[in-house]
């Protein structure tokens, strides 16, 4: 006969539940309790930082942040859980084409954390985010700015190859962007860089031009997000390497890194 629950550990468990559920997620699975236990106790809760006295442009409107238990201490067993709701996740139309799921990689620690649309045919296939053509390219803009790859977070709005590389629908990006707000939220880096124009206006809830995302900061619940090209579009338009090159100067800056004088990556 299972014990009955105190009622401090029904409240977590309720409000855990009801986390999962304003995400979408209604599939629960049990694990032994001793697991289950651990996993509690490292989902410590966070108080919410205050917002920023940064003029803020617009942020994306979510509960997400503000449930009590969304931020494990331990980052890579936080990462693991997400990894674990997602399964083999049949939530989007995207599962029927894919290989793999493109989770994210990199450092759990990074300031600076990338996120592009979704998977290409090499990331679908290789199941890491950004390996090839234009992977290459963000290397090389990531290299410029002084960092290894390895430092820094890279994830993408829907983990699954979109056919024919077409662009995610806003309803797929619906469906499976909380995964990595989810994400964002256990990284917490210091700047979030969104790739493209679907990486922003999803992460900033808004349908506005490249032209008027870029070159600015927003607030978003902590971290700070900038907008630039993506490096596929680069590959298209090399002329835009510049402006992309001067997005990143402005990150190099507000990080305090040192801006180097040269060209833009190719
Ligand atoms: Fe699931 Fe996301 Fe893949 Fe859609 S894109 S099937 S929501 S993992």
């Amino acid at each position: 006969m299972p014990r009955p629950l105190d009622p401090e550990a029904r409240k977590q468990l309720v409000a855990r539940v009801n986390y999962y559920r304003e995400m979408g997620i209604y599939d629960f699975y049990r694990r032994p309790l001793a697991e289950a236990g651990n996993e509690l106790s490292a989902a410590a809760m966070q108080s919410a930082e205050a917002d920023s006295a940064i003029p803020v442009i617009s942020t994306r409107e979510t509960s997400l942040f503000d449930s009590p238990l969304h931020v494990a201490q331990d980052k890579p067993a936080a990462l693991k859980i997400i990894r674990e709701d997602i399964g083999d996740c049949t939530r989007c139309r995207l599962h029927q084409g894919r290989k793999n799921i493109v989770f994210g990689v990199g450092s759990v620690n990074a300031d600076i954390m990338f996120v592009g649309e979704g998977p290409g045919a090499d990331e679908d296939e290789q199941g890491e985010p950004f390996v090839g053509r234009a992977g290459q390219l963000l290397n090389n803009m990531i290299a410029a700015m002084g960092l290894a790859r390895s430092e820094v977070y890279i994830a993408n709005v829907v983990k699954c190859r979109p056919p024919g590389n077409r662009t995610p629908e806003k309803e797929e990006c619906d469906t499976c962007g909380p995964f990595l707000l989810r994400q964002i939220e256990v990284i917490r880096p210091r700047v979030i860089v969104a790739l493209g124009a679907v990486a922003a206006k999803y992460l900033l809830a808004v349908n506005d031009s490249m032209a008027n995302l870029r070159g600015r900061w927003y607030d978003f619940k902590g971290s700070r997000l900038a907008v630039t090209y993506h490096p596929a579009y680069l590959l298209r338009d090399p002329r835009q390497k510049k402006e992309a090159w001067k997005d990143l100067q402005m990150v190099m800056r507000h990080l305090g890194l040192k801006v180097p004088a040269r060209n833009a990556p190719e």
